[in-house]
């Protein structure tokens, strides 16, 4: 590739956007094409929780404090929001206390930086927890809270003002190869290298590459309160006790299986759904709740209100909100790969395919891109 290359991404989702970033700060001249008038994929539908303590250690809590230091850059350099909220893991259980405890052992030797906590300290911690029946409490403090319907949009206009990134909205690429893209009014736009970030889409381009790489679409269904009164806050993004069947992270810990066990055998409804709650608020107060995960066959074009009462019935057992009223539902649908932190593959020269980054796409995605583009990146990750 030439010093000053053309580079061609397709999707201007999170993952495009990390691309388009860290391409431009290269130096290379960067298009990003967007079938849509502006990304209205997974990116802007999530909770905006970027969430070191979820990944693995290794690679993927690596590239996730990478991309928090890159979050907190944006937000020095654009004013969005990026707040160092941290988090907490809530016990209400005793065998959420063991894998707690079980991993704030372990933490320290994997990288991650734990603080177990008394009930008592909880509840000074963050408004939100519900006392009854309260055991304890995991803290981190290298999480952080992002809005992403304000921050996909802003970061594209930062792009295209700091760097000269060329964005092409409503224009879909019908096919790509190492010449560079075709979009859907025939036109060739000639590229050094392509970056196909299209998401959950597997139809369109590759389909042949997509239908064997393992990844499978999942769908979540979301929740948000009415704006808190008072200027309310709840501190950091909270996780119940569900939540540490879901991260990864907690493999390491004996007690898992017990936990899991539990929850099969007393909740399966929860398990048919991939339940798991968690919380966070952004800047207008709303509180964002959720969420299920249905995977490929079981995705329904429409929303269940049975999966929203169990969300918030599980919700209920754990935190206690000053106003409930729910002002929007939604749900978003992204690409997961079952085994690897995302799915990267390059079909032919100069063209690569980059998506599948999970639950975790807000987290990983500036810390993968960086080190792909940027050979001098500091692997080292350090919270700034
Ligand atoms: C409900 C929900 C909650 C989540 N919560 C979190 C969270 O708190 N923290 C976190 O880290 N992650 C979270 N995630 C995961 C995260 O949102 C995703 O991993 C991430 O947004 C995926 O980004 P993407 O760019 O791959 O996909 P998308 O955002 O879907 O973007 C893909 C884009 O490509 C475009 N496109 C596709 N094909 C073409 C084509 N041929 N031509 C032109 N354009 C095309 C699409 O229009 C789309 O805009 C959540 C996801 C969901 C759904």
């Amino acid at each position: 590739m030439a010093d000053q290359a053309a580079v061609g991404i397709v999707g201007a989702g999170i993952v495009g956007l990390a691309h388009a970033w860290m391409a431009a700060e290269q130096g290379h001249r960067v298009t990003v094409f967007e079938r849509s008038p502006q990304a209205i994929g997974a990116s802007i539908r999530n909770f905006g929780m970027v969430w070191p303590i979820g990944q693995t250690a290794g690679e993927g809590l690596e590239a996730a404090l990478i991309s928090r230091r890159r979050w907190l850059q944006l937000a020095e350099e654009t004013g969005l929001m990026a707040d160092p909220c941290g988090s907490i893991h809530l016990a209400h259980r005793e065998d959420e206390v063991a894998v707690l405890e079980e991993f704030a052992e372990r933490a320290p030797s994997l990288g991650y930086d734990v603080q177990l906590l008394t009930p008592a300290a909880v509840l000074k911690a963050t408004t939100v927890a519900n006392p009854h029946g309260l055991l304890g409490g995991l803290r981190t403090t290298t999480e952080l809270a992002v809005d992403p319907v304000a921050a996909v949009p802003a970061i594209a206009a930062w792009l295209s003002e700091r760097y000269g990134v060329v964005f092409e909205w409503n224009t879909a690429v019908v096919s790509a190869d190492s010449s560079g893209v075709v979009t859907a009014s025939g036109r060739h736009v000639a590229c050094d290298r392509v970056v196909i970030c299209s998401g959950a889409d597997f139809e369109t381009l590759f389909p042949a590459l997509f239908a064997g790489s393992g990844l499978t679409r999942c769908k979540l269904q979301m929740l948000a309160t009415i704006p808190q009164a008072d200027s309310w806050r709840m501190g950091p993004h909270i996780a119940s006790g569900l939540t540490l069947r879901h991260y990864r992270a907690f493999e390491v810990c004996p007690s898992i299986g017990r936990l899991r066990q539990r929850i099969a055998d007393e909740t399966p409804e929860l398990n048919r759904y991939g339940i798991h709650v968690m919380a966070s608020q952004n800047s207008r107060g709303e509180v964002i709740l959720g969420d299920s995960h249905e995977y490929e066959q079981e995705i329904s074009p429409f929303d269940s209100t049975e999966i929203d009462d169990l969300i918030l019935r599980e919700l209920r057992r754990c935190i206690v909100l000053p106003d409930w009223t729910i002002s929007r539902r939604w749900h978003g649908i992204y690409a997961k790969h079952p085994t690897a932190t995302h799915y990267a593959a390059e079909p032919m020269p100069g063209v690569s395919v980059r998506t599948g980054p999970g639950g975790a796409g807000m987290t990983l995605s500036f810390g993968l891109a960086e080190r792909e583009w940027n050979p001098h990146t500091d692997l080292s990750g350090a919270p700034a």
